[in-house]
């Protein structure tokens, strides 16, 4: 069965269309929990969730799917749609169902050390300046305005598809890790 691509956000977020009503996730396994709550709370067979889940998604974006297994893409266009995929991240998580947690800025300023020296770091400011200015701001207010002695120079991550410059900051519950993860990635740890 073809699954969604780890590294790919769907257009719009990760989302799912249940009847009449519109499914949001922070993370791929967060979309597969806010729909199987969903289904018990309102009282709906529960199904198979991550069947139907995958099913609407690669049914609607086949480019965003594998068909084998659950992989995520190494191979990606710069700026733009890292930019994209950025504002998506941001927007997903500023809309969660749950409250962000934290880590603290010690663990943060290790995290970004970490990331300035990845060869997965990478500069998503570029383009639309407005695009950029909107992302930038969306981005500093789902991390609260934290900011380390390192994070400010940080990119965005071409594995995870996130801003590290707020990524460092949110406990490891809040990602979905790519499976081909470089060793050193802090979120190996
Ligand atoms: S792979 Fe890990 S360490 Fe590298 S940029 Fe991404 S989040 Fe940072």
């Amino acid at each position: 069965m073809a699954k969604p691509i780890l590294g790919m956000i769907p257009p719009s977020g990760w989302h799912y269309i249940d009847g009449d009503a519109r499914l949001n996730g922070s993370t791929y396994s967060n979309l597969l929990s806010v729909v199987e709550s969903y289904r018990a709370e309102n009282h709906l067979p529960i199904g198979d969730v991550e069947g139907d889940v995958n099913s609407y998604i690669c049914t609607n974006w086949p480019t965003f799917c594998h068909g084998v297994d659950m992989v995520s893409v190494t191979s990606v266009n710069p700026s733009g749609e890292l930019l994209n995929d950025i504002q998506v991240w941001a927007k997903n998580l500023q809309n969660a169902n749950k409250p962000l947690m934290y880590v603290t800025d010690e663990l943060a300023e290790e995290r970004a050390k970490t990331c300035r020296a990845c060869e997965f770091n990478t500069n998503w400011r570029g383009g639309c300046s407005s695009c950029v200015n909107a992302t930038d701001r969306l981005s500093a207010s789902i991390r609260q305005g934290r900011e380390t002695k390192s994070s400010a120079v940080l990119g965005g991550c071409i594995k995870m598809r996130h801003d590290n410059r707020s990524a460092i900051f949110f406990d490891k519950e809040t990602f979905d890790r790519a499976n081909n993860m470089p060793t050193n990635c802090w979120l190996n740890i």
